[in-house]
């Protein structure tokens, strides 16, 4: 009789896939649906906002002309870090607005 040891297990992991997206060159911009931008009542044009959810946003507030926007004045859509990598758009809002000093 002979022992027979397996000295080697090979797991395979498969399944990696959709990192891909993250390291696109353009940054991808952020959709309405997207989890975090529903959490934070965010709509890409700001006249849309849900003022009865929403009683604190008033007209004129933009992203554009929020502290946490991330782009010019001028550009359609900018980096906001409340939505990581996703960019949102200049005339988007969120609850989170905050006005640019
Ligand atoms: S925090 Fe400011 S820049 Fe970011 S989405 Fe909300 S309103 Fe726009």
């Amino acid at each position: 009789m002979t022992s027979n040891r397996r000295t080697f297990v090979i797991h395979s992991v498969v399944g990696a896939s959709g990192l891909a997206a993250a390291f696109s060159a353009q940054a991808a911009v952020l959709a309405e649906t997207d989890p975090q931008a529903v959490a934070l009542g965010y709509k890409a044009d700001a006249t849309k906002v849900d003022k009865t959810k929403y009683p604190k946003y008033a007209a004129g507030q933009v992203c554009h002309n929020c502290a946490l926007f991330q782009g010019k004045a001028t550009d359609a859509a900018g980096g906001c870090p409340l939505f990581g990598a996703k960019q949102v758009a200049g005339k988007g809002w969120c609850s989170a607005w905050a006005k640019k000093a």
